[in-house]
């Protein structure tokens, strides 16, 4: 009896973040996905990147540069040949969007480090919101330390990088952090997801805003596709953030040059369907309960990010599913290379890592790659 009831306290107990949300639901009304998902992620001492131990075997996720070097390096020598094709300029920026422990970075830069023209002409620019995650970073790139720059988000890493120089921007498992609004069809025709709290237990619930979204807001997917009347229920998300992000980086390589490379986990072709989603200690978990105490992201929509790109005038490489795009940069040659000399119990868990990040039943199909380039350059690697 005794253990049953502490256990049940337990998982009723509510994070910091949670009664906060629930006193400013009861003073304002409900708040959207997007509200939620920016305060649960991101929150400066409660969120969830900012508090927990995020990546890794022993964190709630485990990302491709976790699972193998062999990703960081190949994105390395991605890198480094973009920079030849820019000519290679004796300055450029290297952006990174949510660079998480550090380690895609340290290994393409041990891969660009052949070059070390490269490494001379670059200025490195972090955006990472999490100051836990920093501090993991600033250790793992001390050899770095006096190119290495922090920012809050890509308008400050803009700011901070060589006034007109050409930029190359890297992004693994970030866009799919992004807030997203949902909608959901209902009798009365669209009608907003909002988080709301149910009366007795005071728990985060979803509920539907009273009255239709602004016309502005188009719910359909970007081409048109999908287009039969959706039935009751069906859910539509939007990424209003990750749209501006890449609208912003298109502008940017456009007028100063560049190439920025996109992976994620999401759908080559956009369309109906929830994927908004929880993960804590490697396993789902439920959206509304615990915010700050597990990670919640939604699938990328790859077609819509693309067609922005188009819009602003970028060139457009993929989306290629990351196995393919791997396999183009040469993986299975890398392999083969990292693999000599060494035991047989070493060579099995580094062909167990790139089968991993490449197969198409594990991470090779879900997750994809683009590449936004500035229109004059050859195209890009890993996609011809
Ligand atoms: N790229 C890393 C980590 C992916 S996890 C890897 O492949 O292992 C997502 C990363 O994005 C984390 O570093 C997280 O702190 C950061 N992040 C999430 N939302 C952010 C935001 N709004 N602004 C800046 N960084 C953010």
């Amino acid at each position: 009896m005794t253990t049953d009831k502490s256990a049940s306290a337990q998982t009723e107990q509510k994070t910091p973040l949670e009664e906060r949300l629930i006193t400013l639901i009861k003073a304002n009304g409900p708040i959207s996905i997007a509200d939620y998902m920016a305060d649960a992620l991101a929150h400066p001492q409660e969120g969830y990147y900012t508090a927990r131990q995020s990546i890794g075997a022993d964190g709630d996720f485990i990302t491709a540069p976790e699972v193998s070097q062999i990703f960081g390096e190949l994105i390395g020598a991605w890198m480094v040949q973009t920079w030849l094709e820019l000519g290679s300029p004796k300055e450029f920026a290297l952006i990174e969007l949510g660079p998480g422990r550090g380690v895609l970075m340290e290994d393409a830069l041990r891969t660009a480090a052949l070059r070390p023209e490269f490494l001379n002409a670059a200025s490195l620019i972090f955006v990472e919101a999490s100051g836990r995650l920093r501090h993991e970073q600033r250790q793992r790139l001390k050899a770095f330390s006096s190119r290495l720059a922090w920012a809050d988000d890509l308008q400050q890493a803009f700011e901070k990088a060589p006034p007109g120089a050409p930029i190359i921007l890297i992004a693994n498992e970030f866009f799919d952090c992004l807030p997203i609004r949902q909608f959901q069809r209902t009798g009365d025709g669209w009608r907003e997801r909002m988080i709301t709290i149910c009366d007795k237990q005071e728990r985060l619930v979803f509920t539907t805003a009273p009255t239709p979204p602004a016309p502005a807001i188009v719910i359909a997917p970007s081409d048109g596709h999908d287009e039969d009347a959706p039935q009751e229920g069906t859910i539509f998300e939007l990424c209003a953030d990750g749209t501006a992000h890449i609208e912003a980086i298109a502008r940017k390589i456009t007028a100063q040059k560049g190439r920025a490379l996109i992976i994620d986990y999401g759908r080559q072709k956009s369309g109906f369907g929830e994927t908004l989603q929880a993960v804590r200690a490697h396993q789902f978990w439920p959206v509304l309960s615990a915010p700050g105490l597990a990670d919640i992201t939604a699938h990328v929509d790859f077609e819509t990010l693309a067609g922005a790109a188009v819009e602003m005038g970028a060139g457009v490489y993929g989306p290629l599913a990351q196995g393919t795009f791997l396999q183009n940069l040469g993986l299975g040659m890398r392999l083969e290379r990292i693999c000599a000399g060494k035991s047989a119990a070493e060579q099995a868990a580094l062909h167990t890592g790139a089968h991993r990040i490449a197969a198409p039943s594990q991470m090779g199909e879900l997750f994809k790659a683009l590449c936004l380039s500035s229109a004059d350059l050859p195209p890009a690697p890993g996609f011809q």
